[in-house]
Parts: C-alpha cells; structure tokens; sequence
C-alpha cells in the first residue's frame, strides 16, 4: 500500500505515519521528492488498515498495490474453479441455464422441462419468491413454487436454480433447489451473503445492477470468507444512460474476471438488455467472450407471462438460439 503525503507535511507527522505502521507490525519505505513524500506499506494484510491512514489528516491519498479480494483471485488460486452440482459442472463445458423467470404453475414448469431436457437442458430455473420493482406485480408462489420446481426438476432429471431473497430462507433452499440464485438487488446484502456462505450448495451471485467488478468480486468475496467457495459470477447487465436497453451488457466483464478470478462466469442475457430479440446474437458473443454458460428466460407464450415476457425467449426461439449458440461452441472447440 502506498502512502502519499500533502505537500509541506512536517517531519513530526511523517513519524506519526510511520510509527503508526509499526505499531500495526508493518515495515516501511520513505521516499521524499521535491514536492511530495510517500510512504511504502510493506506487511500481510496491509489493506484492512486502510481507512486508519485515510483518517489521518497529513494524508492525501492511499493507493493499494494489491486487490482487495484475496479468495477469489487468480492470485490466489491460479487454477479455474469448476463447480460441482452432483452430476454436472459449470466450468468445464458450456452450461445453459433456462426456464421462466417465474414458476407459475405445475404445468406450465412440465412442459418447460419436458421441452428443455429433451434440447439437452440440464439446468432449470424460476423464480419461486421475486424481488419485483412494484409491490403490485406478481410476486411468486412462494414454497408452492420452489416445491413444483423440485418435482419437475426431479422428474426430468433436471438441476433446479431459484433465488433466494431472504437469509430465514435458507433451509428451505437447501432442501428444495440445487442451485441458490442471489440477485442483483441483493449483491451487496452482507447478512444473505454471510447466511448462503454457511451452506454447501453452488451459489450464482448476480453483479449488483449498479456495482463495479470489484465491488461484485469482494460480494463474492464475503461468501467464500464465510465457507462457500462454490461460486458461479453471473453478469447480468448494469445501469448506464442508454435508454434502449433495460441495462447495459458489460461483456468485457466475461474475459476480464477470467483474469481477475478463478470463479466461472456465466451471462444473464435475458435481464442484460431487456428485450428477447438482441438475445440470440448475445448468445453467440457470450461464447466467444469466453462465457462458462448462459442463463435465459424461456416461456411457452412469452406474451402472457406474469413477469418479464419481454426478454423471455418461446420455445421455437430457444431451440434456434441454443442450436447457433451449440454450433459455435463446436466450431471454437476445433480451433
Ligand atoms: C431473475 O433472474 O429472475 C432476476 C430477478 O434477476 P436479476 O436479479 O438479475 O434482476
Ligand atoms: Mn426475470
């Protein structure tokens, strides 16, 4: 960590810097320049005493050298994460996660499944409790939801992902859903981190719609320090001014994490723009970006699904998206 001093700090403050790293058992590095000084941090950990120097009123700025997350970097673990699910994995081969964004009905999840496992599906979502903008939208079914989505997963051989809202929730996921889905409402809400850390199932951490990567890899971050390690990114888009899309894909987040990260990466591509036709070519960057996987909503009649028919793709649209998107993936391979 580097240390830069105002102009004209007197050398008495300069000592009260450097006895205060020592006292933290840290060493030091003074250089002094015509106009500045600065102060080298050398030690384990340096980065949790940040804020104290920030705090103190001689300093100017307090550059880290090194990342923040430590758990989740490459750094860390140079090798790449591969979750397992029990039979299956993300981060080996090309995963596509699909289903409505909500269960709404036995049926509807049957037919959803039977269509989806017939293609080659092996992961099924929808959501069972919704964070919904408005109080008066659809809201879920609640357990009823994630029960069907255990049913059919069950009946169609099928892994089941849904999201979980609340940390008093937990065991009810854990019996039910073989995935657990954090939001991106909820990225940042450290006491559903802490609470999906303590449990053994694969987790899909969405990226906060207004959080940078660092911010989304320290999120992660939480859930590894507290005991979970099966982590699965998921980009699904961020804010930005652009008005056509519901958000705003950030595809260079696929490689960069891949650099940044040991963790595998997955796109959203239904919540990333909002609109069900930019989803097929999407489908092809995200393989070529270098994506481990793909979640997309897919309802049978998009037109009257109770929530977010507009980025869901019908089942004639999916079997074309995935049949490109499986092509391209061939194609890569031989390369
Ligand atoms: C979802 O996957 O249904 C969902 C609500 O996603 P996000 O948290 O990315 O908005
Ligand atoms: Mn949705």
């Amino acid at each position: 960590m580097i240390i830069v001093l105002k102009a004209k700090t007197s050398e008495e403050d300069l000592k009260r810097v450097v006895d205060l790293a020592k006292s933290f058992g840290f060493e030091t590095n003074i250089s002094k320049g015509a106009e500045k000084t600065i102060v080298g941090i050398i030690g384990e950990r340096v980065y949790e005493r940040r804020e104290v120097f920030e705090a103190l009123n001689c300093v100017e700025e307090v550059i880290p050298v090194l990342k923040p997350f430590k758990l989740v970097s490459r750094e860390f673990h140079p090798e790449k994460t591969i979750i397992e699910c029990g039979d299956e994995k993300i981060g080996e081969k090309f995963q596509f996660i699909a289903g409505p964004c909500a269960v709404e009905s036995r049926d509807q999840m049957q037919r959803e499944a039977e269509f989806l496992s017939n293609l080659g599906v092996k992961f099924l979502r929808g959501g069972a409790f919704k964070p919904r903008t408005s109080p008066y939208s659809f809201q879920g079914l609640g357990i009823e939801g994630l029960k069907i989505l255990r049913e059919v997963g069950d009946k169609y051989n099928m892994k089941v992902v849904s999201e979980m809202m609340s940390p008093e929730d937990l065991s009810l996921f854990e019996e039910y859903v073989d995935v657990i889905q954090i939001g991106t409402r909820n990225m940042q809400n450290y006491r559903l981190l802490e609470k999906v850390g303590h449990s053994t199932k694969p987790v899909i951490l969405k990226r906060g719609f207004m959080s940078t990567i660092e911010e989304w890899l320290l999120a992660a971050e939480y859930l590894y320090y507290h005991g979970n390690s099966q982590i699965i990114l998921c980009e699904r888009g961020i804010r930005t001014f652009e008005k056509y899309t519901r958000n705003t894909l950030d595809i260079a987040a696929v490689p960069l994490v891949k650099i940044l990260s040991h963790l595998p990466i997955i796109v959203d591509l239904s919540h990333a723009t909002g609109r069900r036709d930019l989803i097929p070519p999407l489908s092809k960057a995200v393989v070529a970006a270098g994506a481990d996987g793909v979640m997309i909503e897919v309802h049978e009649n998009p037109e009257n699904a109770l929530s977010d028919g507009q980025q869901s793709l019908n089942f004639d649209e999916f079997y074309k998206t995935y049949d490109s998107s499986m092509e391209l993936i061939r194609v890569m391979e031989e390369i």
